[in-house]
């Protein structure tokens, strides 16, 4: 078993090692998936060396390296080598962290750490509360879940539920998981900095009241996903408190930047939420998965999801000791607590304030190069460490079916060159390069290296 341990560990040390000199991308088709690993169920064992020597060379090598200082696309994942130790003692011990009585030391690690990030974000300290979840997806739902049961009981049949045109899919998935009919779905349209428009959503509001409906529900985006832009939260805050409308931020990958002084000044108004859902898999460096979801009062939780079976009748525990699984879906759960934990106490929080100012101030610096260049347009400027950019040289005559066509031309060659991970998005039907710069590990010299890489394949198409 140890000796095993330790190729595990030398492994995964070498990847942190020497991932920034590998090609951050893994191109594979099924077929070449097939011919590597589809086989039937072995009967008889073989030796565990060569099974591991095996997934080693062909498994781990064949994944796109989402902590790699040129991964850019989506939303990367800068794991931490402390974090991927804590999961893996957490799985080692196999620990249950579902209820008090399993694992006290679990389910209070989850109320401590829960309490830093209600103090970060500036929720009631003794009211509220959280779970962790797999994501932010599921997250969202949770909260949704909480949200439908709070303000409208078992009767939602005239439940309406608002959210802009930004926000992230994992929301009208949540809402489609739920059962709301189409009819009770609002998407309101955002400006032309891709914030969500108060003025629509008053008249959405008003509309649907007047028509006898119940506004329940209004999700806000504190770093859309596509171009990092907060939602007006203040104001937001206040048309529901007016209205009586349950205010759900989804900070999934943006709600971290509240660490650094230059994003917290842009996640004003966060504090105001009832619920909040943040991803420590995105930019607090937690390995996946984790994701968190905080609400004003922990007892909407309970109140939501506490179910009472007999077998579970002797582990109840007083009103104290938190069982988690009443505080959302799953009822066994992995110690997700413990990364977050012995990460924060290993490093401390100035280290995660330092390495989001750095992010954020390095999205910056891409926006000034970028428009210190006659190739490139800047389609949404650098909002918490994401940019958005076309190749559009001055002068050009192309086009915006052409332009569309060569940036997504762009991508592909990088992205096939396997050298960067830098795909596209549409914004305001414009195809456009987007980056994510969530990555400590990213410097400006990976991203000029990047963007000469787009320079030439840019020159190979527009040549032609
Ligand atoms: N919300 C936002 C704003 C996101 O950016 C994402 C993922 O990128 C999600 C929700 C979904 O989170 P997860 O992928 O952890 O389920």
């Amino acid at each position: 078993m140890k000796k095993y341990g330790y190729e595990v560990v030398d492994a995964i040390v070498e990847h942190f090692d020497t991932q920034n000199e590998k090609h951050p991308v893994a191109l594979a088709s099924r077929k070449e998936m097939d011919n590597l690993f589809l086989e039937q169920a072995p009967e008889n064992p073989e030796d565990a060396h060569k099974v591991l020597d095996f997934v080693l060379k062909n498994v781990m090598t064949k994944s796109n390296i989402v902590s790699h200082p040129k991964s850019y696309s989506f939303v990367p994942g800068p794991s931490n080598y402390i974090s991927a130790m804590a999961d893996t003692l957490a799985t080692g011990f196999n620990i249950f962290s579902g209820g008090w009585a399993a694992s006290p030391a679990a389910a209070e690690l989850e109320i401590v750490t829960l309490n830093w990030l209600l103090k970060i974000f500036g929720f009631p300290l003794k009211k509220g509360g959280g779970i962790f979840t797999s994501g932010g997806s599921m997250a969202n739902l949770t909260a949704i879940v909480t949200a439908r049961r709070i303000k409208c009981g078992d009767n939602f049949s005239k439940a309406v539920i608002y959210l802009s045109d930004q926000a992230h899919s994992s929301n009208i998935k949540a809402i489609r998981i739920l059962g709301f009919k189409k009819e009770q779905i609002r998407i309101i349209p955002t400006d032309i900095e891709f914030k969500l428009s108060l003025n629509k959503l008053r008249n959405a509001i008003a509309k649907d009241r007047l028509e006898g409906l119940q506004p329940f529900c209004m999700i806000a985006t504190a770093g859309t996903t596509n171009t990092g832009t907060v939602d007006p939260l203040s104001e937001l805050s206040k048309i529901c408190k007016k209205e009586d409308i349950w205010f759900h931020i989804d900070g999934a990958y943006g709600g971290a930047a509240i660490l650094a002084k230059n994003g917290k000044k842009l996640l004003k108004g966060i504090e105001k939420a009832d619920s909040l859902t943040v991803d420590p898999h995105k930019w607090f460096f937690q390995p996946y998965e984790m994701g968190c979801l905080l609400v004003r009062n922990s007892k909407w939780l309970k109140n939501t999801f506490t179910e009472t079976p007999e077998y579970l009748r002797d582990v109840e525990g007083n009103e104290s000791e938190i069982n988690f699984y009443d505080h959302g879906v799953q009822l066994t759960r992995r110690f997700r607590a413990l990364k977050f934990y012995m990460s924060i106490k290993t490093f401390g929080l100035k280290a995660f304030r330092d390495a989001i100012t750095y992010n954020i101030q390095l999205a910056e610096k891409v926006e000034d190069l970028l428009r210190k260049s006659a190739n490139w347009e800047i389609i949404s400027p650098a909002t918490l460490a994401v940019i958005n950019f076309r190749y559009n040289p001055i002068g050009n005559k192309l086009s915006e079916d052409e332009l569309d066509e060569l940036n997504q031309y762009i991508s592909e060659k990088i992205v096939g060159s396997r050298k960067a991970l830098l795909v596209t998005t549409v914004l305001n039907g414009q195809t456009v390069l987007r980056m994510c710069l969530i990555n400590p590990r990213t410097t400006l010299e990976d991203v000029k290296e990047t963007i000469l890489l787009c320079n030439d394949f840019a020159k190979e198409k527009y040549s032609n």
